[in-house]
């Protein structure tokens, strides 16, 4: 049994579904997540082949996981495969199959991180397990970070860990999640690599009013009755389109025709063209691609039928595009309340500025070889990733990272991104198994242009 772990390269389906099935489910409370479970599954995943590893466990239970492949040269690059462990919670009506079952049907992977991103964490671990099975020896540090609490914000996770002991995942390249998909038209096939990622600031609005009997609302100062201006307000400003450095490349990343690029290549003539776009769905994704966006999510006040409200709290998500951050966000926010502004008090709850890497590195240049290894014809399209991820952290700290991956090239990136967080989440086999290799070709080509 020992020569036969120790010869096979395991399948990483096998992995996925454990990670899986372990359920390691973050609803943002500090005592969710439990991702000690998944932390416990890779520990023993990468024992087998002797793999020495450190946890780091941010609150009861919040384990993350690191491991090291020493280099030979103190100053060569140290390249990091991040992939977290946690799922974000999952409601089981919409769904056609057991959502923590990890069930292999028909060639995919089914249950809740299929796609985001248990798929990837199990693929690092795979290609990461065999470099050191097969006795690599990179010149820079090769790292295997598995971290927690990416689904809520990192503070029991990346964050935390980068705060504390930035000595374990510090590295000068991140590999990790947003990208790897196939696009573009038939003539100019591409595949999306995450360079950038918008900023956050989530705010909440005071809304003040008066309180006063309901049985004479006439002329009353009623601030469930202002928040509801301020609601459709926000809902109706529309700062115009930016087109960022990224917008470019997002827009050849799409399967429309060269027309309708051209449309969407002028700042004059987005907007409207994204209102009249028959697809809501690719018209949200490129909105949200070249705009700061305002969406009020959560709305709190009021205490009895017959009382006015003198307080109404609302929630409002905003993403910024690079190049903005928090004061430009209070200046959107002012503009979009105009005269109410006044009346309401602004506060941040979280928040993080957009982060940016550049593409023209050495790890660039091991992706796009990697990819070509697998689809000749392929180019590399940088593009801008719509939510957060722990790249962030280490942008922050003057790292590389990019999101990365490579999938199967019949999977539809809608069809992708509506798993993402979504109903039926699954993923083949194939693309696993493309992703593996992916890794591989990654770190050993990186490491290969290292010069002695
Ligand atoms: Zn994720």
């Amino acid at each position: 049994m020992e020569a036969r772990t120790l010869t096979t390269r395991l399948d990483p389906v096998e992995l996925l579904q454990a990670l899986i099935r372990n359920a390691c489910v973050n609803d943002g409370q500090r005592e969710s997540g439990q991702e000690v479970r998944n932390a416990d599954a890779l520990e023993a995943y990468l024992g087998t082949s002797g793999i020495e590893t450190e946890r780091f466990e941010a609150a009861p239970g919040r384990v993350s996981l690191v491991a090291r492949i020493e280099g030979s040269q103190p100053d060569a690059p140290a390249l990091c495969l991040m992939g977290h462990t946690d799922v974000v919670p999952v409601n089981p009506s919409g769904w056609d199959r057991d959502l923590f079952g990890g069930e292999l049907i028909d060639g995919e992977v089914w249950g809740r991180g299929a796609v985001d991103m248990l798929n990837l964490t199990a693929t690092m671990a795979v290609a990461f397990r065999e470099l050191a099975r097969t006795g690599f020896r990179p010149r820079g540090d090769v790292i295997f970070f598995a971290v927690a609490d990416e689904e809520s914000g990192s503070s029991y996770g990346a964050q935390w860990i980068a705060t504390h002991h930035w000595d374990a995942i510090g590295a000068d390249f991140v590999l990790t999640e947003g990208g790897g998909l196939h696009g573009g038209t038939a003539q100019a096939p591409i595949v999306t690599v995450s360079v950038a990622e918008k900023g956050v600031s989530w705010r909440r609005l005071q809304v003040r009013g008066e309180p006063g009997h309901g049985s004479m609302p006439y002329r009353t100062n009623n601030a469930l009755v202002k928040a509801a201006a301020v609601v459709m307000r926000l809902a109706d400003y529309a700062p115009r389109a930016r087109l960022h450095e990224f917008w470019g490349s997002h827009v050849a990343a799409l399967d429309v025709d060269d027309d309708a690029k051209r449309v969407l290549l002028d700042a004059g003539a987005l907007d409207d063209a994204l209102a009249q776009m028959e697809n809501a769905g690719l018209a949200r994704h490129l909105h949200a691609c070249s705009h700061t966006t305002f969406s009020c999510n959560v709305i709190a006040g009021g205490v009895k039928t017959n009382v006015i409200p003198d307080r109404v709290d609302l929630e409002v998500d905003v993403r910024m595009l690079p190049g903005e951050d928090e004061d430009a966000v209070g200046r959107h926010l002012r503009d979009a309340l105009g005269d109410l502004a006044d009346d309401v008090e602004i506060d941040t709850l979280f928040a993080h500025l957009p982060s940016t890497s550049p593409v023209n590195t050495r790890l660039w240049d091991s992706i796009e070889r990697a990819v070509a290894k697998h689809f000749a014809s392929t180019r590399l399209a940088p593009i801008l990733h719509m939510g957060f991820t722990d790249a962030r952290v280490f942008r922050e700290r003057g790292s590389v990272a990019y999101g990365a991956g490579l999938f199967d090239a019949t999977l539809a990136s809608g069809d992708f991104a509506r798993r993402f967080h979504g109903n039926n989440e699954r993923i083949d086999v194939e693309s696993l198994r493309l992703t593996t290799d992916f890794w591989l070709d990654v770190v050993r080509d990186f490491d290969s242009h290292i010069s002695t």
